[in-house]
């Protein structure tokens, strides 16, 4: 605002070219997801989480796909005030809480729900002048070890909370660390049941692994006593854009998951290189055959991991192929040999769709770089334009 005022004359540039790549966030890819999260947890309400600014997405690029949702999870009061900016009535949790005093009268202003995971918050909110109280979201550490009062202390901040005029109502909350795996959910299923069994409350417990992999139709849940039947809101994040939140146990497409974003860029250049000639910084790739070589203009500045080697998947024109040897700043190459015709202005899908309806997994690029697709969102760089599709 104020910095705007500062800026007296901006000179109007002739539109410049742009750089040959594009992010695209798929609305009608949020739609299926929420649908896909509904239908595993059908009794339940779902937060959608749109921490870390949508998980790289942009909040007011993805809220049109995700107005569908009971209500929005974050953790950044600027992310609360604009999804409020956005039109958004209805619930708002921070998932972490307030982190100073006078986040409550933020939480107050803009009607947030939050979570309390310790005293100290708890100080707070006793020191909260309102006349309107708040509803908060007490956290348990039933296992993870990161947020939440310990199943032993948990009761004794239920009733310090309960006792508060500040507070209205009191749901219970806990987060999993090993619903994509082989651990499961049962333990920490267990303490937090036994913890909290006559206390009353909503109850949140699900993330999107959780949400998918652990919950069963009531009439099926003797069958199934580690199952979540249990929970009145989920809590999905990674599923909503499209990935598996178990990959490689099971691909999006398993759970029946849309990508929510396209990263695609077009080749710029094109090398015909002889057996035994080399690609890129460090010579990490050698050829065995002559080879067509297109060099596409997205690199590690704009997001696509450094770390991904020779042979990670990536398509052209929609053909399924791989990158060859380092990923520069701004470039990275990919062999030709399965598309022919392919040359400079070819279409490139890091990730996401491509124009011929082909996929590539996110899943996969992140699988190459030894991390998870949450990460690759998260990291698109402010660089790379982004539009909205439907
Ligand atoms: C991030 C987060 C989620 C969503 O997790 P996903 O694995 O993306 O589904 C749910 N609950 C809490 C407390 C979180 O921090």
């Amino acid at each position: 605002m104020s910095g705007n005022a500062k800026i007296r004359s901006v000179p109007v540039l002739p539109t410049a070219m742009p750089r040959p790549i594009l992010a695209t966030v798929h609305t009608s890819a949020f739609r299926n997801n929420l649908d896909v999260a509904r239908r595993a947890a059908p009794d339940a309400r779902v937060w959608a989480v749109v921490k870390a600014n949508a998980y790289g997405h942009g909040i007011e690029r993805v809220f049109e796909g995700l107005r569908g949702a009971d209500g929005f999870a974050l953790l950044d009061l600027d992310e609360a005030q604009r999804v409020r900016d956005l039109g958004w009535r209805g619930p708002i949790l921070l998932l972490e809480g307030v982190f100073e005093q006078r986040d409550l009268e933020v939480c107050s202003r803009l009607d947030l729900w939050h979570a309390v995971h310790c005293d100290a918050q708890i100080d707070m909110l006793a020191a909260h002048k309102t006349n309107v109280p708040q509803r908060v979201f007490l956290k348990m550490n039933s296992g993870m070890n990161r947020l939440g009062f310990t199943p032993g202390r948990y009761r004794s901040a239920w009733a310090r909370l309960n006792a508060l005029p500040q507070v209205d109502e009191i749901s219970l909350m806990t987060h999993f660390s090993d619903a994509d795996g082989p651990r499961g959910v049962a333990a920490q299923m267990a303490v937090f049941a036994a913890a909290t069994r006559d206390l009353p409350g909503e109850r949140t417990l699900s993330n999107s692994a959780a949400t998918l992999r652990h919950t069963v139709d009531p009439d099926q849940a003797a069958a199934h006593p580690e199952a979540l039947v249990v929970s009145d809101w989920v809590r999905p994040g990674i599923a909503i854009y499209g990935s598996a939140p178990d990959y490689p146990e099971h691909s999006a497409a398993h759970w029946g998951l849309q990508p929510t974003m396209t990263l695609a860029a077009k080749i710029i250049a094109m090398q015909a290189i002889d057996t035994g000639a080399c690609v890129g910084y460090g010579s990490q790739f050698v050829a065995e055959q002559p080879t067509r070589v297109g060099v596409v203009a997205c690199g590690y500045a704009d997001g696509y991991p450094r770390i991904c080697p020779t042979g990670t998947p990536v398509l052209v024109d929609g053909v399924r192929t791989r990158t060859l040897g380092r990923v520069s700043m701004d470039m990275l190459a990919v062999d030709l040999t399965p598309v022919p015709e392919a040359g400079p202005g070819s279409e490139v899908t890091l990730w996401g769709r491509a124009a011929n309806g082909a996929w590539l997994s996110i899943d996969e690029v992140a699988a190459s770089a030894q991390t998870v697709g949450y990460e690759l969102m998260c990291a698109l760089a402010p660089r790379v334009p982004v539009v909205v599709a439907a």
